[in-house]
């Protein structure tokens, strides 16, 4: 991830180049450590980082050469656990207050005296940022991923191709005031997912009540500019807490925030957005996805709007949320699945992802394949799965006479341990796998006659990395079958 915050500091045994860098940006937190270079006359020294302090996400900080000849440091700090080594807490100076439950322990301004090492002052070279990213990334705490498998991307149904897109629909800046010591700015998210996340898509849903409205104009400008300046495509996006809870809302044209915005402001309940969506915006603009936690059970079928919610969000990173989806698929609603991060820190899961089935790589096609339903729900790995019953393809509903057979492809980043399927919520069958890839068909022969919805849990290996959960998931959206008699003859 690119450093930022350059400082030159001059001191007797020569100039030092020092910048922050985030520390566990492949965790997706954005307190920041300092990091240093010294010229060596044909190029830089490897990176060093200064101290042991983790500064404050988008606060400054300032760097010293003393009268004893040593470096001092002074920024905001975040506890964040870690063990403060030489370093000395200023406690009851001027602290921030944050909303957090879990990040900061503890505010404090840190004021560290680093050892400067002696270098002779030569002629310096350029130094590029990303010379600086790579260079340093051998120091973080968090080893690369090695030898994880790319699965196949693209996908033939019904003479239509369709690619593979990875995204994140559900991530918090500091804006929203959660968990703003680890949240990071909306740069910080923008550099993120371009630099670390490699994802095709993500948006940034930050509480819609905690923002100002030069906060989201600011929010939704930066998604456009993102979409057009790199390759992920950024979706506008923002989250509401009325009851019965916690809804994210998207929509890819930025001229209809204003009227989700206000649909959203003006209402003290979920139900009550609806109805000014249906005179507001064009039909089919806007898509509200739920998640589980802080979501009010009450009233969640009457206050279900399926033209609007075709998804609901069934992992995240606080683990996965089966039972809960169950629960309205079983009311009848007929939503799809997507994984989403929300916050990471301290999680069962250092992400969720959405894997989507989109027609072109645009964002109004993964917006449209949103809406088709075509996702996958997974905790990180980019796994890829499709199932299909008696034809009809995951987020689709269909007729089919007699037992269904249903198909499910597979592969994953690492070997796959097993395939369960689910009927109507119980599982109904079971295959061990042991390969990278398989296809798995089967026939339930015992489906009884009626409505039922079917979708799959498949389950992989450990990814390699400090931070991996211990397991790989992955969640098909349903698909809905009327099951009628077998047919005669
Ligand atoms: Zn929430
Ligand atoms: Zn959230």
């Amino acid at each position: 991830m690119i450093p930022t915050a350059p400082k030159l500091v001059v001191g007797e045994a020569g100039i030092r180049l020092v910048y922050r860098r985030p520390e566990h940006a492949e965790y997706m937190g954005f307190g920041w450590g300092l990091w240093s270079v010294t010229p060596t006359g044909d190029g830089w020294s490897q990176a060093e980082r200064l101290g042991t302090a983790v500064g404050f996400p988008d606060t400054p900080y300032g760097v010293v050469n003393g009268k004893d000849g040593a470096l001092w440091a002074a920024a905001h700090a975040c506890a964040y656990g870690h063990p403060v080594n030489g370093g000395e807490r200023v406690t009851g100076t001027p602290s921030r207050r944050t909303f957090s439950k879990h990040a900061v322990s503890e505010d404090a301004v840190l004021v560290e005296r680093v050892e400067e090492p002696a270098v002779a002052h030569k002629a310096s070279t350029p130094v590029s940022l990303r010379t600086l990213a790579a260079s340093s990334s051998g120091r973080t705490p968090n080893p690369a991923p090695q030898s994880l498998a790319t699965v196949e991307r693209s996908l033939a149904r019904d003479g239509r191709k369709y690619e593979l897109l990875f995204g994140d629909l559900h991530r918090h800046s500091a804006y929203s005031k959660c968990l703003a010591a680890n949240d990071g700015d909306v740069v910080d998210h923008a550099r993120w997912a371009r630099d670390v996340g490699e994802l095709d898509f993500y948006a940034l849903t930050e509480h819609m009540e905690y923002m100002s409205y030069g906060e989201w104009r600011w929010t939704d400008r930066l998604a456009s500019l993102l979409t057009r300046d790199s390759r992920v495509l950024a979706l506008h996006g923002f989250e509401t807490a009325i009851p019965p809870g916690h809804t994210n809302f998207f929509y890819v044209d930025e001229r209809v925030g204003e009227a989700v915005r206000v649909a959203y402001l003006s209402s003290d309940r979920l139900e009550d957005v609806w109805p000014k969506l249906d005179s507001w915006v064009p039909e089919g603009s806007v898509l509200a996805i739920r998640h589980h936690q802080g979501h009010g059970q009450a009233n969640v079928a009457q206050t279900f709007a399926p033209r609007y919610e075709l998804l609901v969000e069934i992992i995240q990173c606080r683990g996965e949320y089966r039972g809960w989806a169950d629960r309205l698929l079983g009311l009848g609603l007929e939503a799809g699945f997507v994984g989403a991060t929300d916050h990471a820190y301290a999680a069962a899961f250092p992400r969720g992802l959405t894997g989507v089935w989109a027609a072109e790589r645009t964002r109004e096609s993964v917006f449209s394949g949103l809406r088709a339903r075509r996702t996958f729900a997974t905790n990180g790995p980019k796994m890829r799965v499709f199932l299909s019953a008696f034809g009809v393809g995951m987020g689709e509903r269909g007729t089919c006479h007699g037992a269904p057979d249903l198909e499910l492809e597979m592969e994953g980043t690492t070997r796959l341990d097993r395939a369960e399927l689910y009927r109507n919520g119980k599982l109904v069958h079971v295959e061990e796998i042991g390969e990278r890839a398989a296809t798995l068909r089967w026939r339930d022969g015992n489906a009884p006659q009626g409505r039922a919805y079917y979708y799959a849990r498949v389950l992989q290996g450990r990814e390699h990395g400090t931070f991996q959960p211990h397991y790989g998931v992955a969640y098909t959206s349903p698909v809905w079958l009327h099951i009628g008699a077998e047919a005669a003859g």
